[in-house]
Formats: structure tokens, sequence, C-alpha cells
């Protein structure tokens, strides 16, 4: 748990938010500025500050939320006509809260 840190908050039930997953090592609940029909963020519970900080012991978590957004994406019903998944990078890269997490938007076609 990181101190002021916005998705260690709302893993930590800080901040009331409903989550659509949970697993033992991850979080998804919707984006709430949506950028698309659907727009969830998948995120580890574990306090990492971007792909930057990635470590080779990380790459089962990264495994996990991949694994995890195909899993998103099929039960919210964009796999097949498809969907990003998008990490920002610090903030030259977009991203605005530093507790990494990984964007799945997607459903502006319904085929
Ligand atoms: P990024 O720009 O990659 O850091 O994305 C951060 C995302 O978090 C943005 O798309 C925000 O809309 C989203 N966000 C910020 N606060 C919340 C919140 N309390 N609940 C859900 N999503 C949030
Ligand atoms: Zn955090």
């Amino acid at each position: 748990m990181e101190d002021n840190c916005l998705f260690c908050k709302i893993v930590n039930n800080e901040l009331p938010t409903e989550f659509v997953y949970e697993s033992e090592n991850l979080i998804v609940f919707k984006d709430i500025h949506p950028q698309a029909p659907v727009h969830l963020l998948i995120v580890p519970k574990r306090h990492i500050r971007s792909i930057n900080d990635l470590e080779a012991k990380d790459e089962k978590i990264l495994a996990e939320m991949i694994m995890t957004g195909k899993k998103m994406a099929k039960e919210m019903k964009v796999a097949q006509s498809g969907y990003k998944l998008k990490f920002n990078v610090e903030r030259g890269g977009g991203q605005l809260v530093f507790h990494l997490h990984m964007h799945l938007i997607g459903g502006w076609v319904n085929k």
C-alpha cells in the first residue's frame, strides 16, 4: 500500500468502487470517465508504479492481467468485434494514476 495512491485505496476498499472481477492478485473495475462503451481497468493489488518498474518476478502478474483482459473482453461481449489493451507509461505516455493498470477499451462496433 502506497500513501496517497488512488488505486491502492480502491484495492483496500477505502474508496467505494464496484469490482467487475476480483482474483487473489488483481481487481477489475469500470473507468470513471469511459472513452468507449466498454472501458475497464485491470489493476494488480500490489502497488507497482508503472511498466518501467516491472521486474522479472512480476512476469506472472503481467500475464494474469493480459489473460484477464481477454476474459473480460469475452464477458463484455467485445471479444469478436475487437478491443484495445492499453498501458500508458509515465507522464509523457498519458499516465495519470501511478499504480500500474491496463485499460480494456472497446464496444464501438456491434459485430
Ligand atoms: P491513466 O491515464 O492510464 O493513468 O488512466 C487512469 C484512468 O483512471 C483514467 O482513465 C481515469 O478516468 C481513471 N480513474 C481515475 N479515478 C478513477 C476512479 N475513482 N474510479 C475509476 N476510474 C478512475
Ligand atoms: Zn498504489
